[in-house]
């Protein structure tokens, strides 16, 4: 049997490493010492992103290294390349784990952001707020998630807070998209350049966070899945991406609003474990594994996933008393507000 390396000890991971048992590999967890335990993998490298001698001793303990975030520094990981495969390849994170290279990566291949300015400054921040108008959110170009190291801005008065909220770091200003619905697309590419992809979800955020993912995605979301669907397309070809790739979209009045993209596996595909005849993690497994990818199609009527944030992981005797209710536990020792601590998947039959 091979062995798969993951970089990472979240639920993205654990959830992946369960994937893998499925298909008789074993894998391998690098994290650091603060990451969260993972019991599912049978191995375990506790070391810091940046370690060079653990990491290339990591990657030639494995047959192929895959990650399950891309707020990893680039260059280690890159590195591991001719040790052992790194997929998604490196180009795919230096894309995604950058505000400006993955806005302007998509806007090369005919996708459209909202309107938006890379910031290094306060003046550039004043600046781009008279060019950009408000209200507008300045977002950190790198390691922000789940809505952290953002600011809104209604008034150009509040540059100098928003700036200091997000502690003067580089950062892009992007236009407020008034938009009534969010959707993502997730799709999977194969090591032959097979694409397959998902239903798209309506995706409904609470505080930053993703809250639910439903499908199927309502009337407005279908009509511009097409043309969303395509473009994801044609940015993991350019990529020469292989694994998961996903990427967020507002419905916008003239098409889909591309906001942004993840090299991996998403929180918005979780509805594909029991809502697909192949989950996510299974065909990111299969696609980094060089093996042909499942099908993706839609189990029964659809499904939603809902997250566990912070307390709500304590609902779960109702959740299990529910009829085609699937609850998934991440094990996570401490619950703490906005955390994630589980989902469950309802599936329509
Ligand atoms: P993730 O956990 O998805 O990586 P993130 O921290 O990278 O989140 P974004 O996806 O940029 O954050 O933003 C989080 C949410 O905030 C979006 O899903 C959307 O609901 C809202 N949002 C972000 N940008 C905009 C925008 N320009 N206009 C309106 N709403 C926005
Ligand atoms: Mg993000
Ligand atoms: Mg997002």
């Amino acid at each position: 049997g091979s062995t798969i390396g993951i970089l990472g000890s979240g639920q993205l991971g654990r959830m992946l490493a369960i994937a893998a048992a499925q298909l008789g590999y074993r894998t391998h967890i690098y994290a650091p010492e603060t990451g969260p335990a993972n019991d599912v993998s049978p191995l375990m490298t506790r070391a810091r992103y940046d370690d060079a001698g653990a990491l290339s001793a990591f990657a030639r303990s494995v047959d192929v290294v895959t990650y399950e975030f891309e707020n990893v520094a680039f260059a280690p990981i890159a590195a591991l390349s001719p040790i052992a495969p790194v997929h998604p390849p490196a180009m795919s994170l230096a894309t995604a784990q950058d505000r400006v290279n993955e806005k302007s990566f998509v806007e090369g291949l005919g996708g459209r952001p909202a309107p938006w300015r890379e910031v290094k400054s306060l003046a550039e921040l004043e600046a781009a707020i008279d060019a950009i108008g408000c209200p507008a959110i300045l977002k950190t170009s790198r390691f922000g998630y789940d809505g952290r190291g953002q600011a809104r801005i209604t008034a150009p008065d509040q540059a100098q807070a928003a700036w200091d909220a997000i502690g003067a770091a580089p950062a892009v200003l992007e236009g407020f998209v008034q938009f009534e619905h969010e959707f993502s697309i997730v799709l999977a590419r194969g090591l032959d350049g097979t694409i397959v992809s998902y239903a798209p979800p309506l995706n409904v955020h609470k505080d930053g966070i993703l809250a639910t993912s439903t499908i199927p995605a309502p009337p407005q979301v279908a009509a511009q899945w097409t043309e969303a669907a395509t473009l994801a397309g044609r940015v993991a070809a350019a990529l020469d991406h292989v694994g998961i790739l996903t990427l967020e979209f507002f419905v916008g009045a003239d098409g889909p609003v591309f906001n942004e993209m993840a090299p991996r596996v998403h929180n918005s595909g979780h509805w594909t474990i029991e809502g697909a005849v192949t989950s996510q993690f299974e065909n990111h497994i299969r696609a980094i594994c060089g093996l042909p990818l499942g099908s993706t199609d839609v189990v029964g009527h659809g499904a939603e996933m809902e997250n566990l944030i912070g307390d709500d992981w304590q609902r779960w005797p109702d959740v299990l008393a529910e009829h085609d209710a699937h609850l998934h536990l991440y094990g996570k020792h401490e619950a703490r507000p906005g955390r994630k601590m589980g989902h469950v998947t309802r599936v329509k039959r």
